[in-house]
């Protein structure tokens, strides 16, 4: 008896803490305030978007004198909505647009893994093989443009990473034009990277064309890219190829009238209206010449903005 009533007021006494702890615990006190929605992160919030809370809610500021958060001049870009929806994940970040990537295409190629073993011979001598896998991928068809004995070592599917470019969302000219490198330079619509005019340091594009496949690209040390004129989705006309690293678009050997532009500078830009932008922007074309008496190659030329990283 006395042992079942000890226990009852330790019990008592364990629910009296408890109801205290919760309720009365200074640490738990917090002074709301007001913050507002800031879609566009210029730092200004919009005055009739808010919500009270203790903690800086994710993409809200205390400032209220935006009065037009959503058609600033930080919005994304029209021809965003070009870029493949599966593939990107693109967003605003402050006065900077980002852009990730999966760096897969969303398109048929022959890079895509397949049940035909390929072996090639890289330029050091060594053999390459690429495993013949169980099933063809579903984007995956017959290489027309090039051959599986010409065809690169690799498989669009081995590529298991991502790319990221931040770029100005109003990016402008550069004082000094700045030369691309090897690697990608820019990102296509379609989720797969831009190289420019070189296979490799000293490889000549010349040595490596038998390689692409019918839309000009192939894999390479890191993932599927495309050297000229991509044929999957453009063919000497005016649409977006997609996005140079220096934040400029770039679009078809047409313009946006249908009418090859005549004014482009030595890198194919020029300043004008586009599909995206009836008020005109800087802005790229592929140039309406030929490589090797049949080819265009996407962007031989220097960046004329300040280039980024793609990575
Ligand atoms: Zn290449
Ligand atoms: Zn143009």
């Amino acid at each position: 008896m006395t042992k079942f009533l000890f226990l009852s007021f330790f019990i008592l006494l364990l629910g009296f803490s408890a109801f205290f702890v919760s309720s009365c615990d200074p640490d738990n006190s917090c002074t709301e305030i007001t913050w507002y929605e800031d879609a566009e992160g210029d730092g200004l919030g919009n005055p009739s978007v808010s919500l009270d809370s203790c903690e800086q809610p994710e993409g809200y500021v205390t400032d209220n004198s935006d009065t037009d958060d959503t058609n600033g001049s930080n919005t994304l870009h029209e021809a965003f909505s070009e870029f493949d929806s599966e593939n990107f994940i693109i967003y605003l970040d402050g006065n900077e647009v980002v852009i990730e990537s999966n760096g897969w295409p969303n398109h048929t190629s022959p890079y895509w893994s397949n049940t035909t073993e390929r072996v090639a011979i890289d330029p050091m001598g060594n053999t390459l093989i690429t495993p013949a896998a169980s099933e063809n991928h579903p984007l995956f068809v017959e290489p027309t443009a090039t051959t599986y004995e010409d065809m690169a070592p690799g498989n669009i599917d081995d590529f298991n990473g991502s790319y990221t470019l931040r770029v100005p969302t109003n990016p402008s000219t550069a004082t000094n034009s700045s030369a691309t490198g090897l690697g990608p330079i820019g990102i296509a619509i379609s989720g797969a990277m831009i190289y420019n005019d070189e296979e490799g340091p000293n490889v000549p594009l010349d040595n490596a064309v038998v390689s692409l496949d019918y839309t000009a690209a192939h894999t390479g040390p890191q993932s599927y890219h495309y050297h000229l004129e991509p044929k999957a989705w453009s063919d000497d006309d005016n649409k977006l190829i997609g996005i140079m690293s220096d934040g400029f678009f770039i679009y078809g050997r047409r313009d946006y009238d249908g009418n090859y532009p005549t004014d482009l500078d030595e890198s194919g830009g020029h300043f004008g209206p586009t599909l995206h932008n009836p008020d005109g922007e800087y802005h790229y074309h592929i140039q309406n010449e030929t490589f090797l008496g049949q080819y265009y190659i996407i962007f031989p030329g220097d960046f004329q903005g300040t280039p980024n990283d793609i990575q």
